[in-house]
């Protein structure tokens, strides 16, 4: 492998370092971009279709996003920045569909968005939570229902099998989204890959990093290793971005920058019931989401799942979450035990502490059996026959546990960007809302790191054409809004 010399360096070919090299590209074309995946291939872990979910988050039928406060009082904030963020994603894949770079119908697909619910206490809260959302100009097309007969029409899988006097509420939004987010980060990929100066290096697996001085410039000396010869090089970069998922926190550990110290991170697995009856899943077209059992994490919200891949309609239902010490899919065994430092040491333990819960109950739900597992599907499907239905391994998450107050560690169920202070590196931990939110994620990783480029005429034109609404608020400003929604639900056929 020759010596490598590049403006920029991508560490992992998923979903986050696919969008930043392509923001990138179009913002200069002249920059030279390596991105190195340790994979035969790109998008292989979390990105890749059946290893997430593939809901494009928008708020519209996830009830984590809309959590009650102490008075009980339902907080609408997190589900309006989510789905403002989605908008920035969509205006993105659509400038980018009408340039030819992505083929629409191949990644993105409209599925209703639903949420459901059973009985007097979740109802009341989906009644009010549907009322407060539909007020404001982004949830204006939400529906809600408890007549059984509406019901029976929006998911009528669901209600086979379901006494008349059930008493259930659900919301729906048409438009909502099925992404195939593998497929979308391909495309990007083979886009740049027909860039003269893109390099795409898989099988290549980055070891150590580290900062130098040359001629007065910081660059990082990347230490790569080829996966089947074993051959290592260097690579010279005056930007990282360690997009390597749950890959990132071992290599922010690596770069010794100060801002990551006390970062750890808490691994959760996750697994799908999958049915294998044509018939069935003809029979369900939308993504129904739920409330999550007692104690259980945000990342184990039950749904049942149209999901549309590679010409195909599947149905899925999960994720069930499950201890593991591994950060990727296909990582060690050793990853959890590798990551523990003197630096996050306290930080781990405090989690360990606060949260003997989480993990009571994740390591519960590995041992789970096909049957317990049925039986969580049934409150969903009561007429579910086990046999219909089988068991995948989905992709791995690693939540962010950041130091808190008096050093002790907090769990984080978001993400979080980190950046060193002279903006020459930056990474990315953590798993939610996820790929949804790639495009404003790397927009924040450009303005930490790019801050005077963002600032120039050139680029604030080309982000302008890409994303019709950057620099504006679609919260704020509802004619912006909707100009902009009727023309990506147009150009991704996302139009009810
Ligand atoms: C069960 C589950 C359900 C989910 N559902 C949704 C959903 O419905 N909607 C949504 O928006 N998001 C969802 N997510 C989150 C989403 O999948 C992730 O946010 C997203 O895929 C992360 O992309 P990434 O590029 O950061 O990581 P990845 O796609 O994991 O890519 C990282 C890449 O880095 C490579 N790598 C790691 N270490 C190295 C190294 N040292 N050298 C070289 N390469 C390296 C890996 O091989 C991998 O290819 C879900 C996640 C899970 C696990």
């Amino acid at each position: 492998m020759a010596l490598i010399s590049c403006n920029v360096c991508l560490v992992g070919g998923g979903i986050m370092s696919a969008t930043l090299a392509m923001l990138l590209h179009q913002l200069d074309p002249a920059l030279q971009i390596t991105m190195v995946e340790q994979l035969d291939d790109v998008a292989l872990e979390s990105s890749d279709a059946l290893n997430n979910a593939g809901t494009g988050h928008a708020g519209y039928c996830e009830l984590n996003y809309t959590p009650s406060d102490a008075h009980g009082d339902i907080q609408i904030q997190r589900a309006l920045d989510i789905n403002a963020a989605f908008e920035t994603s969509l205006q993105l894949w659509s400038s980018l569909s009408q340039q030819g770079i992505l083929e629409v119908g191949s990644f993105i697909q409209r599925v209703p968005h639903l949420s459901a619910v059973w009985g007097a206490r979740d109802g009341a809260f989906l009644k009010k939570r549907y009322q407060l959302l539909k007020a404001h100009p982004l949830f204006a097309s939400m529906e809600w229902t408890d007549q059984s007969h509406t019901l029976q029409a929006w998911m009528p899988l669901m209600m086979a099998g379901r006494p008349s006097n059930h008493s259930m509420s659900a919301t729906r939004v048409l438009h909502g989204a099925d992404v195939n987010f593998g497929a979308l980060t391909r495309q990007l990929i083979a886009y740049l890959r027909q860039q003269p100066n893109f390099q795409l290096l898989t099988h290549t697996k980055v070891v150590s990093l580290k900062q130098s001085q040359l001629k007065q410039a910081t660059q990082w000396q990347i230490k790569v290793k080829q996966q089947t010869s074993g051959q290592t090089d260097t690579l010279h970069t005056s930007f990282v971005f360690l997009g390597a998922g749950g890959g990132a926190l071992p290599l922010l550990q690596q770069s010794n920058i100060p801002e990551a110290q006390g970062y750890g991170g808490f691994p959760v697995s996750g697994q799908w019931l999958i049915c294998n009856r044509p018939d069935l899943i003809a029979q369900h077209h939308a993504k129904v989401y739920s409330q999550a059992a007692v104690g259980a994490p945000p990342m184990s919200v039950p749904h049942l799942d149209t999901r549309l891949i590679q010409g195909k309609t599947a149905l899925l239902f999960g994720p069930y979450a499950g201890f593991t010490t591994r950060f990727l899919k296909q990582g060690s065994r050793f990853d959890f035990a590798k990551s523990v430092k003197l630096k996050n040491i306290k930080s781990l333990i405090g989690v360990g502490k606060h949260h003997l819960d989480l993990t009571k109950y994740l390591i519960k739900e590995v041992f789970q059996t096909h049957e317990q597992r049925m039986h969580a599907l049934r409150q969903f499907l009561p007429d579910a026959n086990a046999q219909d239905w089988q068991l995948a391994q989905a992709g791995q998450r690693v939540q962010v546990i950041k130091r808190g107050q008096g050093q002790w560690g907090k769990l984080e169920f978001g993400t979080e960007i980190i950046t060193s202070q002279d903006g020459s590196l930056a990474a990315l931990l953590g798993a939610s809302p996820g790929a949804s939110v790639s495009v404003k994620v790397m927009l924040d990783v450009l303005q930490r790191c790019f801050p005077s480029q963002m600032q120039s005429a050139q680029w604030q034109h080309t982000l302008k054409t890409l994303i019709p609404s950057y620099g504006e608020s679609l919260i704020d400003d509802a004619a912006l809004l909707q100009r902009v929604r009727q023309h990506t639900l147009n150009t991704l056929n996302l139009a009810a």
